[in-house]
């Protein structure tokens, strides 16, 4: 069996997060997720969050070296030896590179990245209905276009990269949870990564 190394990447609204959990848990590996981490920060009002509030509100990057750092201390703790899902880290070429040296540097490296593919104006009705329902900060009109930009300007050109290594699985993210979820599945049971 392939030790499961996983990235889930999609645009905001794709549904990546929710995906995300269900295939780490089926998995019995943790679920990474920066954006969670950064929100729980600000929620607690903690250095970091202070620090990152006003960035993530206004749908902006958090420093590459900051997000590095998070990772890192993150994927160094004993339940992600067995392997991990990273959800919305790399987010660009930078983080790549650097969660490259990192891996590397333990004999590691990613084997699968999840691409869930969703339609821009769907990602955009999706995250209008999660403003209304969990009234998040950064889900208000300026802030989802200014993320939808960032995503497609610096995180699909990661896909390429990704693509190139032979590591890619491009899922259709429209549908039903349990259906995505199955496609997930078929495509990680087809490189020995079976739950
Ligand atoms: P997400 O929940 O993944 O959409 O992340 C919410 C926000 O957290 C983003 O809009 C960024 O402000 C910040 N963030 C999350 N992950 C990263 C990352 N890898 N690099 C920089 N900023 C990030």
């Amino acid at each position: 069996m392939t030790v499961p190394r996983l990235l889930i990447v999609g645009p905001q609204g794709s549904g990546k997060g929710t995906q995300g959990v269900r295939i780490a848990e089926a998995l019995g590996i943790p679920a990474v997720s920066t954006g969670d981490v950064f929100r729980a920060n600000v929620q607690a009002g903690t250095p970091l969050g202070q620090q990152v509030k006003a960035i993530i509100d206004a749908g902006d990057l958090v420093p590459d070296s900051l997000t590095g750092e998070i990772v890192r201390d993150r994927l160094a703790q004993d339940d992600a030896a067995g392997g991990f899902l990273l959800d919305g880290y790399p987010r660009n070429l930078g983080q790549v590179g650097d969660l490259d040296e990192f891996l590397t540097g333990r004999g590691e490296a990613l084997t699968a990245v999840i691409e869930l593919a969703v339609p821009r104006e769907e990602s955009i009705e999706r995250l209008s209905l999660r403003a209304a329902e969990q009234g998040r900060a950064d889900d208000n009109a300026e802030s989802i276009a200014k993320r939808l930009a960032i995503y497609e300007s610096e995180t699909a050109p990661i896909l390429d990269l990704y693509r190139e290594r032979g590591i890619v699985d491009e899922i259709d993210g429209v549908g039903s949870l349990d259906e995505i979820t199955e496609r997930i599945r078929a495509a990680l049971s087809a490189r020995g990564i079976a739950f």
